[in-house]
């Protein structure tokens, strides 16, 4: 709705620019989905606040008993409906953004692996159908799917019984053995994971410090696409340009005009409609794809806004104004 309003019609900008920074190229346009990630995600960060009491969170940890637990099932590679549990309404819409915003995880951050594999809720090992979660391997101390292999091959289920785990467990330990995808088996991790984190390309960001305000940036950020325009600028002036962030300020700067803002970002985008974009509409929208003035070159935004010699009177007087201004001339 907020894009049609923009826009009367299709897009011209992509999305995911426009929901950016100003100073980027974006207009910060609000966005609802990424409004609503952020808030469900603040949501757990308070579940998960223990300096936080409230009678809901009971309700909470009763349902997520079965999973072994908010601070468990919060790190492990989960999916709401694989559950091993029926998880209904509020706390399953916020466990399922969480799980959204986790899959993504690249395995390596900066050198350090932070997703060990977790055996627990493990959306990729399943029986019947179901993610699992035994509370008596766990109680042992099997967190990791590397724990249950030693020199590449699967541990004995003496071993595993030997370390406490009861007898009447073990079809429970063959068919857990046999749910292991095979491109699991080899991961290895070099760094526990302690924190709870959310990953933005690559940057990880703990849960604590998940605030509403906080997590729409990062996920704006993190889904940013650098305005098209600046590779066709780029181009077009044959220079390279670093940092756009002046170009950007200037309509903010310039004028409170909205109308010449508007102006000047469409130009900043290369959005103008000139006679060569409407030539190449189909049906072409005009007879030829000259100037409509001098009609002696072809109307690219650069011409009509500099080479032409209709302009060049202009740009020649104000520069002409403003060396007298100056003190130049
Ligand atoms: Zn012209």
């Amino acid at each position: 709705m907020l894009h049609n309003f923009l826009w009367r019609g299709p897009d011209r900008i992509t999305r995911n620019t426009i929901k950016g920074r100003k100073e980027k190229g974006g207009l910060g346009m609000p966005d609802i989905n990424t409004i609503y990630k952020a808030t469900s995600i603040n949501w757990i960060r308070r579940y998960c606040d223990k300096s936080i009491d409230h009678p809901w969170k009971l309700f909470f940890d009763k349902t997520l008993k079965p999973v072994g637990g908010k601070e468990l099932l919060l790190k492990c590679n989960f999916k709401v409906n694989l559950l091993n549990q029926q998880i209904t309404g509020f706390l399953n819409s916020m466990l399922t953004v969480w799980s959204e915003l986790t899959k993504e995880i690249p395995p390596v951050i900066n050198n350090r692996r932070y997703r060990k594999p977790i055996i627990w809720n493990n959306k990729d090992i399943l029986i019947s159908g179901k993610s699992v979660y035994f509370p008596e391997f766990e109680a042992v101390g099997f967190v990791y799917v590397e724990q249950l292999f030693r020199d590449g091959h699967k541990m004995n289920w003496n071993v595993v019984h030997g370390r406490g785990v009861p007898q009447s467990s073990t079809l429970k330990w063959f068919g857990l053995m046999s749910a292991i995808p095979k491109n699991e088996m080899g991961l290895e991790g070099d760094a526990q994971q302690t924190d709870t984190l959310l990953t933005f390309g690559k940057e990880a960001v703990r849960l604590e410090e998940c605030t509403t305000r906080n997590l729409t940036q990062k996920i704006i950020e993190n889904q940013f696409i650098n305005p098209r325009s600046e590779i066709y600028h780029i181009h077009q002036f044959n220079i390279y340009i670093d940092c756009w962030e002046p170009f950007y300020r200037i309509p903010l700067i310039a004028t409170i005009d909205t109308k010449l803002r508007e102006f000047q970002y469409k130009i900043l985008h290369n959005i103008i409609t000139t006679n060569v974009n409407l030539f190449k509409m189909k049906p072409p929208r005009v007879e030829s794809a000259q100037c409509t003035f001098c009609e002696s070159e072809e109307e690219t935004m650069l011409h009509l806004f500099y080479k032409c010699q209709h302009v060049e009177m202009f740009w020649e007087n104000l520069f002409m104004l403003w060396g007298r201004k100056m003190n130049l001339r």
